[in-house]
């Protein structure tokens, strides 16, 4: 047996004209031979009236008590998904597919309890092979699972992706598309960047960190799980369905012919953005590493997620997401702490397998943004991934001042290849 996981995005099932399109990419993959499961998101964006966020904020604050309020969220949150494959299904019965629509649980998914943010622990197979081998195609919710105790939790935000990869990993499906409404990966948020250009190819590792670093268009555990099932991800435009971006092994890449040989070593391949960051500047006195240790164990414990972490004997500079500014000034308030904040913060990453050991590319960043008089906050670093945070205003013009001055709009040359 064939088969293929098709993921339609909630902009792909939006409109009845959209779902029809939708319904055809399903057709061909028959008419190909494969047998598809379907995962839907909820339909349209914030304001449609079963969008996510729509039903998100029907009950937003009417409930004191947090732990009942999140449970309840994440019932009403996922009905968005339910009522989306339900649209599908009777959609592709009627254009003669055979099809039923099922939530997360009932597809086997099994989730940890963490509402809002659930991890899928379990996934049994079974029921969907079973309408696999009777030719049915079973169109799943999206971003949603259940607990062994019935309760519903959300996977988080793109969570749908990750239940389409699961799904994959799981059923041994040939490859998983994911149908959204860009092109592909591309190699900036076409929102801010208008020269940027669809990658063909990418490796799971450029992807995660891509994804993590903001670049929203696949979730980041999506792409961990197909990273480690070794499952073949295509990013695609619904109604563009011959272009898009293949995601795979680097082996994979490496063998794959239609690419050029280069491609996938170019210094940079892609830069992401996340907005809404808060730096903190703690300082302390150089030789009190029991107070550094408290004020980092104290911010863990309030489940404060920190990122782009300097530690200076005498200064310890950290940034956290916009909604955590509150609860982070009243955990070092608490301990009495001097510190600075420094709000509406951005942070810019740029990507690449071809920067590994490759001296030189923080040079060039860092020079490209002087020359446009963008001040940089702090840096961070890992082996294919420099980050710098700056100021919000300036998020547009660094983008495109670095997208610009590594040439990504174009394809690579081969005077840019990096030698492996
Ligand atoms: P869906 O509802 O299909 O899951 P999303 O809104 O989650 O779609 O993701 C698609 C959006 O991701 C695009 O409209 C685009 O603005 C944004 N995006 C951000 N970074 C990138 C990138 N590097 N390449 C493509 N799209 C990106
Ligand atoms: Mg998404």
């Amino acid at each position: 047996m064939k088969i293929i996981v098709q993921k339609f995005g909630g902009t792909s099932v939006a409109s009845p004209e959209l779902r029809e399109e939708a319904v055809r990419r399903v057709r061909e993959a028959r008419e190909k031979g494969y047998r598809p499961v379907v995962v839907v998101s909820a339909m349209g964006r914030r304001g449609d009236p079963y969008a996510t966020d729509t039903l998100k904020d029907m009950v937003s604050q009417a409930c004191e008590c947090r732990e009942q309020s999140l449970r309840d969220t994440d019932l009403i949150m996922a009905c968005g998904e339910i009522i989306s494959s339900v649209v599908m299904a009777s959609m592709l019965c009627a254009a003669g597919i055979p099809s039923l629509a099922l939530t997360g649980g009932q597809a086997g998914l099994i989730t940890d309890g963490n509402y809002g943010e659930a991890q899928v622990v379990e996934f049994h197979p079974e029921r969907l092979l079973a309408h696999l081998r009777n030719n049915e195609v079973a169109v799943v919710a999206g971003f949603q699972g259940v607990t062994h105790d019935g309760e519903i939790n959300t996977l988080g935000r793109g969570g749908s992706d990750t239940t389409a990869v699961i799904l994959g990993a799981g059923l041994g499906a040939e490859k998983v598309e994911i149908y959204t409404d860009v092109n592909g990966i591309m190699t900036a948020d076409p929102r801010l960047v208008k020269g940027a250009r669809i990658i063909d190819h990418l490796t799971y590792n450029e992807v995660c960190q891509l994804a993590y670093e903001g670049a929203k268009v696949i979730h980041p555990r999506a792409v961990e799980v197909a990273m480690q099932h070794n499952v073949c991800v295509i990013v695609k435009h619904l109604s563009a369905p011959e272009a898009g971006t293949v995601i795979s092994s680097e082996a994979a890449a490496a063998g794959e012919a239609r690419f050029s040989p280069w491609e996938a070593r170019r210094v940079i391949t892609g830069i992401a953005h996340t907005t809404g960051i808060v730096q903190f500047m703690v300082e302390m006195d150089a030789h009190d590493a029991e107070t550094e240790l408290a004020m980092f164990d104290n911010l863990a414990e309030a489940r404060i997620s920190i990122d782009l972490i300097s530690i200076f004997p005498e200064r310890k500079i950290f940034t956290v997401k916009q909604d955590a500014l509150l609860p982070t000034e009243a955990v070092l308030k608490k301990m009495g702490l001097t510190f600075k904040v420094q709000t509406d913060c951005a942070k810019v990453s740029v990507v690449g397998l071809g920067m590994r050991n490759l001296p030189g590319v923080m040079a060039r960043v860092v020079h490209a943004l002087n020359q446009k008089k963008i001040r940089i906050l702090q840096t961070g670093d890992s082996n294919i991934t420099i980050s710098l945070l700056i100021r919000e205003e300036d998020l547009a013009n660094a983008i495109c001042t670095l997208h610009d001055h590594f040439r990504l709009s174009s394809p690579p040359s081969e005077d840019e290849r990096v030698l492996a």
